[in-house]
């Protein structure tokens, strides 16, 4: 695949929304498109804002916010900013391939160092570990959390799932080099695949391996069929796992799987995480312990 970079000069680089579920109402994005090319990513639409096709587009033409630290230096230094949360990869991938040529990334992360505002970040690479030094350090100062999708360690479908983002052995291996580093990392156990990665064993195994690595934080999903993830996931069914097709179509009636059957999987992911020994998480109270470890 022939990927297209497109410089772009941002006006803003934070942007703001609203979910009180989520511990960051800020979020921003070094990218926009993602090379990862996940058959189940349900970001594509956002392309059309940028006047991209989403289908055909948002692989292959990515945007690249070469003036995204300055923004963000600015962003952070006004007098009104109360040092809030943010969500770095928001949308798309931070430390997708592009990351490797242009380094946006890893300027906006400096910045976020420089003043110390809590982070969150997410991603599927272990390029992550390029920046360990900075993230070492932030780890530190301010409350950061490096989120890190891991759903199997059947590296064959992840193949499949996810064809372009890291192995799961690289994953694993990036939550353990950033954990023994001091960084406080968590797994995106999602999208949990029916009939592919949901049995008891399959869940048995990836929450010991995380826990394993010196994961503290696990986030369990199962797979949803919205807007264009439909035809993607059920093209991806249909021909690498064509058995599973009739179960697909019964199961997902609309996007969502029917509670009963999440349900199940959940109460399984409890079950693996309490015999792991795998402690509930507690989100850092993020502005007190900024005020903290500043006093
Ligand atoms: S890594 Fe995330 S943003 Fe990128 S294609 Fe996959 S799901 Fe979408």
């Amino acid at each position: 695949m022939s990927v297209h970079y497109q410089p772009v000069e941002c006006k803003s680089f934070l942007h703001h929304f609203n979910k009180k579920f989520l511990p960051f109402s800020w979020g921003a994005n070094p990218y926009r498109g993602c090379e990862h090319s996940c058959p189940y990513c349900f970001a594509r639409y956002t392309h059309e804002y940028l006047g991209y096709n989403s289908d055909t587009e948002f692989d292959n033409m990515i945007l690249v916010k070469v003036n995204a630290a300055d923004v963000l230096e600015k962003e952070l230094s006004r007098p009104g900013w109360k040092r809030e949360a943010v969500n770095l990869g928001s949308v798309c991938d931070p430390y997708q391939p592009a990351e490797k040529k242009f380094e946006i990334t890893r300027q906006v992360l400096k910045v976020f160092v420089k003043h110390k505002n809590p982070l969150f970040i997410g991603t599927k690479s272990n390029m992550i570990l390029r920046d360990l030094d900075l993230l070492s350090d932030m780890a530190k100062h301010t409350a950061l959390i490096v989120y890190i999708t891991i759903t199997t360690l059947d590296d064959d479908i992840r193949c499949k799932i996810e064809p372009r983002a890291a192995t799961i052995d690289e994953r694993l291996d990036a939550v353990k080099q950033l954990s023994d580093a001091g960084v406080t990392v968590g797994i995106l156990f999602m999208p949990i695949f029916p009939y592919l990665t949901d049995d008891r064993d399959s869940i048995n195994d990836v929450v010991k391996a995380v826990s394993d690595a010196g994961a503290k934080d696990m986030v369990p999903g199962v797979l949803d069929l919205r807007a264009s993830c439909r035809n993607r996931v059920l093209s991806l069914i249909k021909e690498e796992f064509s058995e599973l097709l009739p179960k697909y179509l019964a199961l997902y009636k609309t996007a969502y799987a029917p509670k009963d059957y999440t349900g199940k999987i959940y109460r399984a992911v409890e079950i693996a995480r309490r015999s792991c020994g795998f402690k509930k998480f507690k989100m850092p109270a993020l502005t007190e312990k900024q005020t903290t470890l500043e006093v």
